[in-house]
């Protein structure tokens, strides 16, 4: 939950997750869409769907999680960090995970930029100070919670206890720069059929390559002359996973809708619709 969320936004939805689910086990007998009712509103579904298959998979090993990094790595949306950080956390195993904090404190401390870190060699080179002590899973901790208060991106230096062995602190020249993750602007035409009856026409197929299996009006990326017959209700921006999107949003009232899609009343939904569509929902609304 904590990838790209940050912890005050996690904690209610934790709570509320390991209630229901307190281990893997039981969240291995879930139903997808009860786990997507209780992530409804932290975004980034993928998650979700990776944790119930992942808890599924397990269950031919007794819900154990694999001790072995390529094991690990087989599971559905666990990559190099999630395996490190589970490695190290559940495991005590001698490894860092190395995330967005975790790389600017080292590319602080050895003033180099981010992409030019060699992970394997700052692990084998430290071997001794990183991983004598027997506390590798405090250590993997210890170095998020130093990224998030400490060295953060703007760094608290006067109160950083290495400050002596910063090389970025004490060089005068600062060689790095930190790696930008761009957003990319995507731009769509979204189309809602609706009727006077105050319901909308929605559909879970789409090709777009985000909110799959999610309650969506008709969305094409932007085209010229796609737009003919209907009529455009206003334009905004809206921003979903890494993606920034420019929306023109048209409506038509309709008697019929397309294939895949279905009637559904606006207003009292009981199916799971995302924060993306209930904004849209509510521009519709004050056509009413
Ligand atoms: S001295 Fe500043 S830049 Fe260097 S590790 Fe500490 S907080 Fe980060």
């Amino acid at each position: 939950m904590l990838q790209q969320t940050q912890v005050q936004t996690v904690i209610p939805y934790f709570n509320k997750f390991i209630d229901k689910y307190p281990n893997l086990k039981s969240l291995s007998r879930a139903k997808e869409k009860d786990v997507m009712k209780i992530w409804e509103g932290l975004g980034y579904y993928r998650r979700a769907r990776f944790l119930l298959a992942s808890a599924k998979r397990l269950e031919k090993n007794n819900f154990k999680l694999p001790r072995d990094f390529k094991e690990l790595k087989k599971l559905p949306g666990v990559g190099d960090y999630t395996a490190n950080v589970l490695l190290a956390l559940i495991y005590n195993n001698p490894t860092i995970a190395f995330d967005g904090n975790v790389k600017r404190i080292f590319s602080r401390i050895l003033n180099k930029n981010e992409d030019l870190l060699n992970q394997d060699k700052i692990k084998n080179d430290n071997q001794r100070t990183f991983f004598s002590h027997n506390r590798n899973s405090d250590f993997v901790e210890a170095l998020m919670e130093f990224g998030a208060l400490i060295c953060r991106p703007k760094p608290l230096c006067e109160n950083c206890p290495i400050k002596k062995n910063c090389l970025f602190k004490n060089s005068k020249t600062v060689s790095i720069t930190k790696a930008k993750t761009k957003k990319t602007t995507k731009k769509l035409d979204i189309f809602c059929y609706i009727t006077k009856r105050k319901q909308i026409g929605l559909t879970k197929k789409n090709n777009l390559g985000f909110l799959k299996d999610f309650l969506i009006p008709k969305i094409r990326i932007r085209e010229k002359n796609s737009n003919k017959n209907w009529f455009l209700l206003k334009n905004y921006s809206n921003s979903i996973s890494n993606k920034k999107l420019d929306i023109n949003l048209y409506y038509k009232f309709s008697k019929t809708i397309p294939k895949n899609f279905e009637w559904h009343s606006i207003g009292s939904n009981k199916e799971i619709i995302p924060s993306f569509t209930k904004k849209i929902i509510s521009h519709i609304e004050n056509l009413y």
